[in-house]
């Protein structure tokens, strides 16, 4: 039967300090309670901690943490979903991607762009349409919610 750790002791939480930084690992009610829900009604369920990895070598130690223990890890963009996708429903880690805000290259020649998943819908908008380009997709959310896919590759297309 698959077993999981809800809650995370001292030593664990000392590992996921030395990865990311005190101030990048929330454990206090008062700092991980934003958290508990995303923009889907009525529910709140609030993360053992909360971590915000700065690079994919970051993720890939938490990981390696979560795997060795058990531990259940809910990725989190900018909590706009409304599907409750970002709830941490098992506790554990929430895996924030916040700090993972930069648009790396905007390949104008080949339509490509290169961008962390943290980088705001609008914000990637606006840096394409300074280079004459246009990206699609328009949620009414563009202005807080992450171009959050797991590719990090993406397409953007000609202006009409
Ligand atoms: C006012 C309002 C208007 C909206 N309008 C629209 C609309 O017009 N069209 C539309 O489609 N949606 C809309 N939405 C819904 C929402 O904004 C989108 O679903 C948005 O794409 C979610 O992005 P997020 O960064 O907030 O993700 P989150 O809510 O943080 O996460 C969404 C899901 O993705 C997962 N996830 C997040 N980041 C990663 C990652 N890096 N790797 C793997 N998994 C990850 C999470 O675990 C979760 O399951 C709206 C929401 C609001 C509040």
């Amino acid at each position: 039967m698959f077993t999981y750790q809800s809650t995370l002791n001292n030593s664990q939480l000392e590992e996921l300090i030395q990865i990311c930084g005190a101030s990048n690992v929330l454990f206090k009610e008062e700092d991980k309670e934003i958290y508990g829900s995303d923009e889907t009604e009525d529910y709140f369920f609030v993360p053992a901690v909360v971590v915000k990895p700065a690079s994919a070598d970051e993720i890939s130690k938490i990981m390696k943490i979560a795997n060795r223990d058990g531990i259940p890890v809910t990725p989190r963009g900018a909590g706009t979903g409304l599907s409750g996708g970002a709830l941490p429903v098992f506790g554990g880690i929430v895996l924030s991607t916040e700090r993972l805000n930069r648009i790396i290259e905007i390949d104008e020649r080949n339509l490509q762009a290169t961008v962390e998943p943290g980088v705001i819908n609008q914000v990637f908008r606006d840096a394409v349409e300074e280079k004459g380009l246009f990206y699609p997709p328009d949620p009414a959310s563009r202005g807080s919610c992450f171009w959050e896919e797991i590719w990090l590759k993406m397409r953007v297309d000609p202006k009409p």
